[in-house]
């Protein structure tokens, strides 16, 4: 049986009209093309703790339940929601998570800018009127004053008109006007929410993620000392061939084009690796922060854990903002030279416990001192960029679907069978799914059906992303 593919979806799942289901299936069609690649711009709030990010962020959405994004078992640090204002739809990225200790603070705030500056289609800095501009704020606005992307200077909780003089000071920071707002109340987000989209590009810049026609963009992550710029120094040394053009591209200074496998690679953020001394001196949660940075900036991560000692949570942290990035993965196992026959086996029972998160990744055995096995990295990477790009139809993803469903059934919620009606492929890099349904599913059955997809459509080393959107209950026979 075929179905039609993607953009047609008003049609009878099975080929003939069922009343009972069909319906509520034709009815997607408006809520499923919603969903087809739809490049959506992006503003990226951006400020210190406590200036109101969050209250401004849920303020822009006015509760309007967006995109629900389900990544099981990961702590998540900056989320996007879809919102909507004057019939332009558009995705807040609050970074509102970040709290770090008072001493990374500026550093933080500043590298959160710098990281918007690189994917946002627009800024919103949230300042904080009752305390007027710190220190933080400023180490933020010096970034930002050098920003391409624009940038709007937000001064919140401007509850009443008594706090306007103050506010209209913070015209000083120079970032233009400053835009005052009570996010608590609701006062001036209006007269914002026109100012943003005035700034925003008709089309969102070229998404990291997307499509490009560039070397593949690669990030070598993983604690202090597991070798990755031994890695680095070895694929380059040994291809002599760390290339510095290739026609058609521009490359960022901080990274490396590399040929491996008769094709150029690009190491993105390879300056981070190389200026040891100045990541030293910082904080662990500033490397962390360049981690998180290059991730962003990658299409695929290779992520060194060292083989001949322990896995440690900092490994697993990182391979978290992997699968948080939603990048494709590649574990390389490091230092393999230093393991023996006990360590080897200890080894695989810590990976049987620890790796639980990601047990789509692929592994590859590797040692960066004596080129053993380095060969292999491209073979991975090139699988799981593949499966990163990969798109299923609709109509196979139903025919998939329904056989699935009808064999094991979601269980009963408050004593009815949640109906999953379809499923479409929303998006590529990484792929994501979004499942009509008439109910909740709940975590345990979206593992088991992310489990099925996987094994029926094979995504090695790629996150996939399932998000559930529920039907509302509605009058069937309505006019
Ligand atoms: P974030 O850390 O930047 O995300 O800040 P939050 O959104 O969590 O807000 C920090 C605190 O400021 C909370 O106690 C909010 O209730 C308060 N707040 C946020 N917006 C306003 C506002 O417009 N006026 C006032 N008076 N308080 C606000
Ligand atoms: P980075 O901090 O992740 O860039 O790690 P480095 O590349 O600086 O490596 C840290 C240390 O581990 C150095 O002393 C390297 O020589 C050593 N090292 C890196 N890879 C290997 C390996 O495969 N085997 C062994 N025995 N040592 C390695």
């Amino acid at each position: 049986m075929t179905y039609p593919d993607a953009g047609a979806v008003g049609y009878a799942a099975d080929g003939v009209w069922n009343d009972e289901t069909d319906w509520e299936i034709a009815a997607l069609e408006g809520d499923v093309e919603g969903y087809e690649h739809v490049p959506m711009p992006t503003v990226a709030v951006v400020g210190r703790p406590n200036v109101g990010k969050s209250t401004l962020v849920n303020r822009i959405l006015g509760r309007r339940e967006a995109v629900v994004e389900d990544v099981p078992g990961v702590t998540r640090d900056r989320v996007s929601y879809e919102a909507s204002w004057a019939g332009r739809r558009f995705l807040v990225q609050d970074t509102g998570g970040w709290e770090p200790d008072a001493k990374g603070l500026q550093q933080s705030v500043a590298r959160q800018a710098e990281l918007a500056m690189r994917t946002a289609d627009a800024i919103l800095l949230v300042v904080d009127v009752t305390t007027g501009a710190t220190a933080t704020d400023e180490a933020a606005v010096r970034v930002l004053r050098r920003s391409k992307t624009p940038v709007v200077l937000v001064v919140n909780k401007v509850d009443g008109e008594k706090l306007e003089a103050e506010a209209a000071s913070l015209w000083s920071l120079g970032l233009g006007e400053p835009h005052m707002v009570s996010a608590a109340h609701g006062r001036g987000t209006g007269d914002l929410l026109d100012v943003v989209l005035e700034a925003l590009p008709e089309t969102p810049r070229e998404d990291v993620a997307a499509p490009g026609s560039g070397p593949r963009r690669v990030a070598l992550v993983g604690k202090p000392n597991v070798g990755k710029s031994s890695l680095l120094n070895k694929l380059a040394g040994d291809e002599r061939s760390v290339v510095h053009d290739v026609a058609g591209t521009t490359v960022d200074p901080v990274d490396s084009l590399v040929e491996l496998g008769g094709k150029p690679w690009r190491f993105v953020d390879t300056a981070g690796l190389r200026r040891k001394v100045a990541n030293a001196s910082g904080t662990e949660f500033y490397a962390s922060l360049r981690t998180k940075s290059a991730i962003e900036a990658a299409e695929v991560a290779v992520m060194l854990i060292d083989a001949s000692q322990p896995i440690t949570e900092q490994d697993l942290r990182v391979i978290s903002m992997v699968a948080d990035a939603g990048r494709a993965l590649v574990l390389a196992y490091n230092k393999w030279d230093l393991v023996d026959e006990d360590r080897r086996e200890q080894l695989e029972r810590e990976i049987d416990r620890e790796m639980v998160q990601v047990p789509w990744a692929q592994r590859v055995n590797i040692s960066a001192h004596t080129g053993r096995a380095v060969q292999k990295l491209v073979p991975a990477m090139e699988t799981a960029l593949e499966s990163w790009d990969k798109r299923i139809s609709t109509g196979r993803l139903n025919t998939w679907l329904k056989e699935v469903v009808a064999a094991t059934p979601p269980p009963m919620r408050g004593g009815r069978l949640p109906r999953v009606l379809f499923v479409t492929q929303a998006t590529t890099r990484p792929p994501t799914f979004v499942l009509f349904t008439t109910g909740f599913l709940e975590a345990g059955y979206r593992r088991f059906l992310e489990r099925r997809l996987r094994e029926e459509f094979g995504f090695d080393g790629s996150p996939v992303r399932i998000s559930v959107r529920v039907r509302e209950k509605r009058d069937r026979r309505k006019k």
